[in-house]
């Protein structure tokens, strides 16, 4: 394995590596760090964010500035104030042990006067917005006819946000001979265009696939009504208690507009986008760093320069209107070996936007069935039940208070006991999902292939054959992996799926009858294999449980419902998981998250 050192870092870079705790180089640094160590060439650079990209463009800088001259030798261009500070405050930890290298973040929203002021002691690296570099430019306080590296960070966020301009006037007043660097997760044309003016002959490194996403990513969608968009927002938190999650939506009013609700009913959420102040910003974005912000909803451009690597969740509210966003979003989760949901809300009508997007990045969504009030009851439930089985009891101060305890309950016996204390915490939560709507749109769940426009009525029983699969809960099997799994044989296309019944060590799913025998052999042909167990697939006759369901792509566990007229509005004051609302049941979540921590906020617990 190739270390720094190997890589040709000096023992002061080196060092201050080790205090940061990299140990190895990424990809992206093993492919950046030594041509631009051995090369004046140009460089293009396909990398994500989050792939270390800004130790990939910084250390051979860095290895190679003349701390001894004052000049700006090279200025690092970002799209957003955030991005730029956090890349200034990466590299001055970068050169912590190197004496007399001095960085500087330039941006807008904050007085040019001290950026002047400390200008004009001397700053070797720059890290701007291309606004206020061209500010600077303008009034002759920042000169970069000695620059040596001109690296254009997130050129395709740059070039989203119309800075073409800026960059045309910055790339004018440097000088001929210079590194240009141009680092992107996507290249659309834009970015090719800047790629060809102003690269010369470049190099071309790649980390990762161009334009792909992630491979610890898995993208799913759900189909809804307009007016059930935000009623599936909130069962994705809710049959998620440890969400994490960044909600995405294409304006700053819609990003207000679902914070407001969010907050509304009590959730752990709030906004980020351009009409906040920039303290009220940098204030959002702190807490969501530190979790004490379970959701948070952005515009695409405000969540740039957030560095998050533990999302559990990236959720498109909306999709984006450019595709090439989709993968800066998605990008989001899945970093530092994680896996990561990208969820995909979507209308019928938007379904056709999927799949364009599934060109880009390389990957197909899942379908996936909106959880129903069960699912939700029950991921909830078990929450619940793993926070009462790490509790930490404190045996002296609760000692005192035990045996008045023991003699008011002893009438009870085990089961009524526990029945009894989950329901103080859980009346409120069934009652509010009990009779819970279906949310799908019902058309479009029923196709295995979700491009079937197929006839929308539903398939019955006669039509369906009935498999039995070894596989279950104990296996991490839910509905939509199992409609994964069924995806990946590629049985045929536009077959139907019926009723999926997910049981502890087994589970039963309905495929249209007339590919019963294709079934049976992509099951059997290959060898399958599902969180390496076997998969064996057989036709059973056992008959469905419960009461007669109609050909749905969801769990077996589920009631006839009536479709809701408001897409599920609260009946009660509750508050699920990621909620802070006082009068809520409150979160049994044992993350974090600073406002599960804060009894003050959980009037009745
Ligand atoms: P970046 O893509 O530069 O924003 O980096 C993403 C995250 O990975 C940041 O939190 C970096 O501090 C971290 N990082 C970058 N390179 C390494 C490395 N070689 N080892 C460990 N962490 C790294």
């Amino acid at each position: 394995m190739t270390t720094f050192k190997e890589l040709g870092l000096n023992s002061q870079i080196l060092q201050a590596l080790t205090d940061l705790g990299y140990e190895t180089p990424t990809e992206i640094q093993l492919k950046a760090i030594p041509q631009v160590l051995s090369s004046k060439q140009d460089l293009k650079a396909f990398a994500q964010t989050g792939t270390g990209k800004t130790a990939a463009f910084s250390l051979p800088i860095l290895e190679q500035i003349d701390a001894d001259s004052s000049e700006t030798q090279a200025i690092i261009l970002s799209p957003t104030r955030e991005l730029a500070m956090q890349i200034a405050s990466n590299i001055t930890e970068f050169s912590k042990h190197l004496k007399g290298v001095k960085t500087l973040a330039v941006y807008g929203g904050a007085s040019i006067q001290d950026q002047v002021r400390k200008l004009n002691k001397g700053v070797q690296i720059i890290v701007g917005t291309p606004g206020r570099t061209v500010d600077l430019i303008n009034r002759k306080q920042l000169k970069l006819s000695n620059l040596k590296w001109l690296i254009l960070d997130e050129a395709d966020e740059m070039l989203n946000m119309g800075f073409k301009d800026e960059l045309d006037k910055i790339l004018a007043v440097t000088p001929k001979e210079k590194q240009t660097l141009l680092f992107s997760a996507t290249f659309p044309k834009e970015v090719e265009s800047i790629a060809k003016n102003y690269l010369k002959k470049p190099v071309e490194i790649s980390a990762g696939e161009k334009n792909k996403g992630t491979d610890q990513v898995s993208h799913q969608y759900y189909v809804v009504s307009e007016r059930n968009r935000y009623a599936a927002l909130k069962r994705i938190a809710d049959v998620n208690p440890d969400i994490y999650s960044i909600i995405f939506c294409r304006t700053r009013r819609e990003t207000q507009e679902v914070a407001d609700k969010l907050i509304g009913d009590g959730y752990n959420a709030d906004a980020l986008h351009g009409d906040l102040s920039q303290a009220q910003r940098d204030s959002v974005m702190e807490k969501f760093r530190n979790k004490t912000l379970q959701i948070l909803v952005a515009t695409d451009v405000a969540a740039r320069g957030l560095d998050v690597t533990d999302l559990t969740h990236v959720i498109n509210h909306k999709l984006p209107d450019q595709i090439e966003s989709y993968t800066h979003r998605s990008g989001r989760t899945g970093r530092a070996g994680k896996e990561g949901i990208s969820i995909a809300i979507v209308t019928s009508r938007e379904k056709g936007k999927l799949r364009p997007i599934e060109r880009l990045i390389g990957k197909n969504f899942i379908s996936t069935p909106i959880p129903t009030g069960k699912e939700i009851c029950q991921n909830q439930l078990l929450k619940l039940i793993d926070k009462v089985q790490d509790i930490k009891v404190n045996e002296t101060e609760i000692n005192d208070f035990l045996p008045s305890i023991y003699e008011k309950l002893k009438d009870l016996d085990r089961e009524e006991l526990i029945k009894k204390f989950v329901s103080i915490e859980f009346n409120t939560f069934l009652t509010y999902y009990q009779n819970a709507p279906d949310l799908n749109d019902s058309e479009q769940m029923r196709g295995v292939d979700r491009n079937s426009d197929r006839g929308s009525k539903r398939r019955d029983d006669e039509n369906m054959t009935r498999f039995f699969i070894n596989i279950g809960k104990k296996d991490k099997l839910n509905p939509a992996r199992l409609i994964g799994l069924i995806n990946d044989q590629r049985i045929a296309k536009n077959i139907e799926i019926g009723q999926i019944e997910i049981l502890d060590t087994f589970s039963f799913f309905e495929l249209d009858k007339n590919y019963e025998k294709e079934t049976m052999s992509a099951f059997q042909g290959s060898d399958v294999d599902f969180e390496g167990r076997n998969v064996n697939v057989e036709i059973t006759t056992k008959q469905r449980t419960g009461q007669a369901r109609g050909g749905s792509s969801r769990g077996g566990d589920r009631g006839p419902r009536k479709r809701s007229g408001d897409g599920g509005k609260p009946k009660s004051d509750f508050s699920g998981f990621g909620r802070k609302r006082s009068g809520a049941p409150g979160s049994t979540s044992k993350s974090s998250f600073g406002s599960d921590q804060n009894p003050k906020r959980r009037k009745r617990i």
